[in-house]
């Protein structure tokens, strides 16, 4: 099983982060250790003291599949949940601008929350889905697929070029704007339109 992730994706987040628009999708991977499964609190880490939250749609696929066309890359999704690309933003600051690959401050134990699935036939409109993260109750990201440079169809497409996707890969679709710092005793919620999918604590 493999975590793929998806950078830059939302305009006003990458304004926000002063990094250019590009012309492809970004593309990092996460391990299988990054996973944070719902019901585990989101450890802090000691190499950090900035980490930050970017709530994500997170597709699973259902199916294995290579060189996917966009007409056919719906027909790859099985779920869909909300989740938390956990982000050492210090660090990730340090290591860009040493020009070194950003792996570590995003590839770490617990980076990758992910909430409780529904199947992704429920949702007809994928182009047009509300999510958000609130912290104590309060919401501090708000996004809609319809934002995303990079469509659901676009990204699998993409990404099936180079890698195969099996079942249970779960593709990270990017954040919109608002993300920042977390801290300890924090609770995020994540929702998908009405759901609450995720709820963790910082400790
Ligand atoms: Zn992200």
């Amino acid at each position: 099983m493999k975590i793929i992730c998806i950078g830059r994706n939302y305009v006003k987040h990458i304004e926000e982060l002063k990094n250019e628009i590009p012309d492809r999708p970004a593309v990092f991977l996460k391990p299988e250790t990054a996973l944070l499964i719902p019901g585990e609190d989101f450890h802090y880490p000691s190499f950090s003291k900035d980490i930050h939250h970017e709530v994500e749609l997170v597709l699973e696929i259902g199916k294995h599949g290579s060189n996917i066309p966009n007409t056919e890359a719906l027909k790859y999704i099985s779920h869909i949940t909300t989740g938390i690309d956990f982000t050492a933003r210090d660090l990730q600051d340090y290591l860009k601008e040493k020009r070194l690959s950003w792996e570590l401050s995003k590839a770490f134990d617990g980076a990758a929350a992910i909430g409780r699935f529904l199947p992704f036939s429920d949702f007809s409109k994928s182009a047009n889905l509300n999510f958000s993260l609130d912290i104590n109750g309060e919401t501090v990201q708000r996004g809609n697929t319809s934002k995303m440079i990079f469509s659901f169809e676009k990204i699998i497409s993409f990404v099936s070029t180079y890698f195969t996707l099996e079942p249970g890969d779960l593709i990270y679709t990017g954040t919109p704007e608002g993300v920042g710092p977390v801290k300890r005793g924090d609770v995020l919620t994540a929702y998908l339109e009405d759901f609450c999918l995720l709820e963790l604590k910082i400790i």
